[in-house]
């Protein structure tokens, strides 16, 4: 028998697993089996939105293909330079959102809390990639000014924790924060956008799960997986701690074009979601951030692809498609 992984790796707790994440485009593709000639339009500088992949997250890749799903997401291309009409710096009107440094509101009842600007991936299409909230940590001041802003308006139910990605902060941290939220009487829910549990399982621990869970707070956990088989066991291990603490299990995929836009990968997707305890909640058409138009996906063909979706699982199965307009009151359903 081989052992599923050896006593060394087991022991390297998150914060070493995130120190040796690949940082280098040259080091990945060596991981992988692949050369730079294998990927012709590669940009192995890309100075501005460094490559960041962890390497549990670069083991779920298939060696020697080019074109995997998941390396998709996090490989830099030279068509991330490409003007594209439409394509902007700031594509869903965060800065006009916000009522104090790092806190948005756009929707009623719920407020979204960015607490740092790190993660622990670097998605290449992430909406977020120009927003200039690299500078944004959880100081003392800017986070008491946001908690006065969340106490003074009693219409606020719940907060989302976002980022960045919020699980980069540690368990103090975390801990230290919700139990501020908690003393805030009006609020009911909070909510954590996270991938952490996906490209850095590790990070989830128990000790975290409990954090999670302790407090007064209902607390539902958004993940973000878009391929199944961003799933690995290491995953699922990481989403049944936090289950079993009694936190709700939600994703959110975006759709990207050779990434996950064939209707067997988005079943499958969900299939796996379920095995892992969690629901599909929304799948966004890309936000049209600069950078990122070679993943875009057409309305007309996501509406078929949830359409064929919906014919061939139950229901609780098919995500909302959604998309994000400035200055409406929701996300905007698609599908
Ligand atoms: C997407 C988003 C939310 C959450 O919207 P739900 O439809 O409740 O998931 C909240 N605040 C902001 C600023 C958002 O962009
Ligand atoms: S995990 Fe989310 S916030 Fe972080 S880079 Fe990816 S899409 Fe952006």
């Amino acid at each position: 028998m081989v052992p599923r992984s050896s006593p060394a790796c087991q022991s390297l707790d998150w914060k070493q697993a995130l120190g040796q994440a690949h940082r280098d485009t040259d080091r990945l593709l060596r991981a992988l089996g692949l050369r730079r000639q294998d990927i012709p339009d590669l940009d192995p500088d890309a100075a501005e939105f460094g490559i960041l992949v962890p390497q549990n997250f670069a083991e779920l890749m298939r060696p020697g293909d080019p074109n995997d799903p998941l390396l998709r997401q996090v490989l830099p291309l030279g068509a991330e330079h490409m003007p594209a009409p439409g394509f902007t710096l700031d594509p869903v009107g965060d800065a006009a959102a916000e009522k104090a440094p790092g806190l948005l509101q756009k929707y009623a009842g719920r407020a979204l809390l960015m607490v740092t600007g790190a993660c622990a991936v670097h998605c290449r299409y992430c909406f977020r990639r120009h927003f200039p909230y690299r500078d944004l940590g959880p100081t003392q001041p800017r986070l008491d000014s946001a908690l006065a802003s969340l106490a003074a308006d009693r219409s606020i139910q719940e907060v989302i924790l976002s980022g960045g990605d919020p699980l980069m902060l540690d368990d103090n941290q975390i801990a230290a924060l919700i139990n501020r939220l908690a003393q805030v009487p009006h609020l009911r829910r909070l909510r954590i956008h996270t991938r952490l549990p996906i490209v850095l399982p590790a990070r989830v621990t128990e000790h975290l799960a409990h954090v999670l869970a302790e407090s007064r707070l209902a607390t539902v956990v958004v993940i973000h997986a878009n391929h199944p088989r961003e799933l690995g066991f290491a995953a699922e291990q990481a989403l049944s701690r936090l289950a079993a603490q009694g936190a709700r299990l939600l994703n959110q995929s975006v759709l990207l074009r050779r990434v996950n836009d064939d209707v067997v990968t988005l079943q499958a997707l969900s299939e796996r979601l379920l095995d892992c305890r969690v629901l599909p909640y929304y799948i966004h058409q890309l936000d049209p951030v600069q950078g990122a138009a070679h993943f875009q996906v057409s309305d007309k063909c996501a509406t078929m692809l949830i359409n064929q979706l919906r014919a061939r699982t139950s229901g609780y199965l098919v995500p909302k498609l959604v998309r994000e307009i400035s200055g409406q009151q929701s996300k905007t359903q698609i599908a």
